[in-house]
């Protein structure tokens, strides 16, 4: 056995909840500390642990994240009122990625992991398309009304002066409906950096899109804060990387998005990043093929996978039966983590080692490999659908090869 691949400063390591806390420990016991001395805070994010410290372990988590730059995260359960009782809360505590991002202040980034063979539905996408969603404000933070009938409704804006400026939305004439809706320029210019700094990071094309010919105000904003931040601290990188800024109307770029190679990252207001990242995921497959990062203004990483705890397979683990459950995003969270410590720690060993693992992983997938989710979407003839454990083994098998 060589000498295990060092690492400097330590991952934050958020665990979680039911079966992808199962497949946790077992890509690391299978995967990670055979081959890397692994370095991590350990910060148990499961259910219990946080009733146990009134979710003070989920904040203590993101401040780790703060102070070392870099963490890993289970999926965890968001307690709804069955959860309450099945694990006996103190109360329902709210989302742990909601609090995260709440400490952190960042953009989401999910992209499809791409395997030769399952085929896109949109036979013209090559690569991945990295959609970017706003995390803050729009429908998701309005106020609606239901108008009972003939009557005026106006927008009135008070200043701490006292002044006001005032807006007619319309006159109704009888029934209708009105909702109120804002963001914040701040909140839209750490979205626009974490956009900029993203696509020099993976050294991709970015692309924005909203539908300002309309919302000559509301969305223009949207536009011209990040043709100012671009111009103001952008350019001048994307040119040295050879990477482009594309400004273009939701309407256009859904037009483009479906007849391009893919390759880019796909900048969204909250709403269109909803409902185009549920698009694009179901283009490309599947949510367990999916990678998902947290990116904070300030240069904050958190990788986790883009799908929950997996709970029906759970159960069945507990019976004691095999589960055949897809490890793909987990184990890309990590290799995620790991790459991205070995950039900011100068381990070129350690990012070499991250390469491998992935590029194992995808190996036993196009071998034919694979875990029951994957089985009706893989368009290879010999197929070996294997459960949990043995899909694990099967890349362990690869990485080996690879490091020989
Ligand atoms: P889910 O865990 O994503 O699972 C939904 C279904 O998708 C599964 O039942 C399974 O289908 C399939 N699936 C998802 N991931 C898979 C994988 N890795 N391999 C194989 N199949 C996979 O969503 P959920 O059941 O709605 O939520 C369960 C818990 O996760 C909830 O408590 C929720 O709060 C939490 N959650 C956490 C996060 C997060 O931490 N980021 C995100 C979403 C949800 P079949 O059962 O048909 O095989
Ligand atoms: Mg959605």
């Amino acid at each position: 056995m060589q000498d295990k691949i060092q690492m400097k400063t330590p991952l934050v390591e958020m665990d979680g909840d039911e079966m992808t806390r199962i497949i946790w420990k077992m890509i690391k016991d299978i995967l990670l500390t055979p081959y890397v001395d692994l370095k991590t805070e350990y910060y148990d994010l499961g259910l219990e642990n946080r009733d146990a410290t009134n979710d003070q372990v989920t904040i203590d988590s993101a401040e780790a994240t703060k102070k070392y730059g870099v963490a890993v995260k289970c999926a965890t359960i968001t307690p709804n009122a069955a959860r309450v009782k099945e694990y006996n809360l103190k109360q329902m505590w709210k989302s742990p990625n909601g609090t995260i991002r709440a400490i952190l202040d960042g953009t989401v980034f999910r992209a499809p992991i791409v395997v030769d063979s399952i085929k896109p539905s949109v036979s013209t996408w090559k690569k991945p398309i990295v959609i970017a969603r706003h995390a803050y404000g729009d429908i998701y933070r309005d106020v609606e009304m239901k108008i009972p009938g003939k009557g005026t409704v106006e927008l009135v804006y008070t200043a701490a002066d006292g002044t006001q400026m005032k807006e007619t939305v319309h006159h109704f004439d009888g029934e209708g409906i009105v909702l109120g809706m804002h963001n914040v320029s701040a909140s839209i210019e750490s979205f626009a950096r974490a956009c900029f700094n993203y696509a020099l990071d993976q050294k991709q094309d970015l692309w924005f899109s909203t539908k300002d010919t309309i919302s000559k105000k509301y969305d223009h904003t949207f536009k011209d804060i990040f043709q100012e931040i671009y111009d103001a601290e952008y350019a001048e990188k994307f040119k040295e990387a050879g990477i482009e800024y594309f400004y273009t109307l939701i309407d256009d770029a859904v037009a483009r998005v479906i007849r391009s190679e893919g390759g880019f990252i796909w900048a969204c207001k909250n709403y269109d990043g909803d409902v185009m990242s549920d698009m694009v995921a179901t283009a490309f497959g599947s949510l367990a093929m999916m990678t998902s990062v947290l990116v904070s203004p300030e240069g904050y990483y958190e990788y986790e996978a883009a799908h929950g705890t997996v709970q029906r397979h759970y159960y069945r683990h507990l019976k004691g039966e095999k589960t055949s459950t897809n490890s793909m995003a987990t184990l890309f969270a990590w290799t995620g983590a790991l790459r991205k410590r070995a950039e900011l720690d100068h381990l070129p060993e350690l990012a070499a080692f991250s390469d491998r693992l992935e590029k194992a992983a995808l190996m036993t997938i196009e071998e034919g490999v694979l875990t029951g989710d994957l089985a009706n979407l893989s368009s290879l003839e010999q197929k070996q659908v294997v459960n949990t454990e043995e899909f694990l083994l099967a890349v362990r098998d690869r990485l080996e090869r690879l490091m020989k």
